[in-house]
């Protein structure tokens, strides 16, 4: 059984961390989409899709978990989102999500959903650790250490401080 679990991963946290070690219990692969693929260099999604990859790559590294993470660009039309996600990925039986878009697109599709537990939402949190970063608080606990070192070897923190800025 293969399943499919979507993100913007902006970064990719120890929220998905263990929503995806928690799925893996239950299936045998996981085909991850990584959302608004064509973003980056903005406050709001800093990092490029082949970063998240790479992210997605390296905090997996230590578990058995097969995973596909397959970069996925925004369509401006939802009724044929589905179909978008399913021309670009390997097949999969079951989809894991708690966004109530994706969750009603998918059942539309006739595609079984699963809601998995959060984890600490609170702190481990896209925007809160984007936050952080830019006012300089500590962020480094709520990520997996192999992302601390992609985000440093792609100087992320200046670039998301950069990009946040305005020139007024
Ligand atoms: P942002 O604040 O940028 O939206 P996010 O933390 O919500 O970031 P996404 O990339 O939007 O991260 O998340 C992908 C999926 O992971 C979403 O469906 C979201 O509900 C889920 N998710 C995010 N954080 C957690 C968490 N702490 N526990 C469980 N699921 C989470
Ligand atoms: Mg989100």
């Amino acid at each position: 059984r293969r399943a499919f679990y979507i993100g913007r991963f902006q970064p990719f946290h120890l929220g998905h961390y263990s929503v995806i070690t928690s799925i893996a219990r239950d299936v045998d692969e996981l085909v991850i989409g990584i959302g608004s693929a064509q973003k980056s260099h903005e406050a709001t999604n800093p990092f490029t899709a082949g970063e998240r990859v790479m992210m997605i790559r390296h905090a997996l590294r230590d578990t058995d978990i097969t995973h596909y993470a397959i970069p996925i660009e925004d369509l401006q039309r939802n009724a044929v989102w589905v179909s978008h996600i399913v021309s670009m990925t390997p097949p999969f039986d079951m989809v894991y999500s708690n966004n109530p878009l994706v969750i009603r697109l998918f059942e539309e599709a006739g595609i079984e959903v699963h809601q998995p537990p959060m984890y600490h939402r609170d702190g481990y949190s896209g925007r809160e650790i984007r936050r952080r970063i830019i006012a300089g608080e500590d962020w480094k606990h709520l990520v997996p250490p192999a992302v601390i070192d992609i985000i440093e070897d792609i100087d992320g923190v200046e670039r998301l401080r950069q990009v946040s800025r305005t020139d007024i």
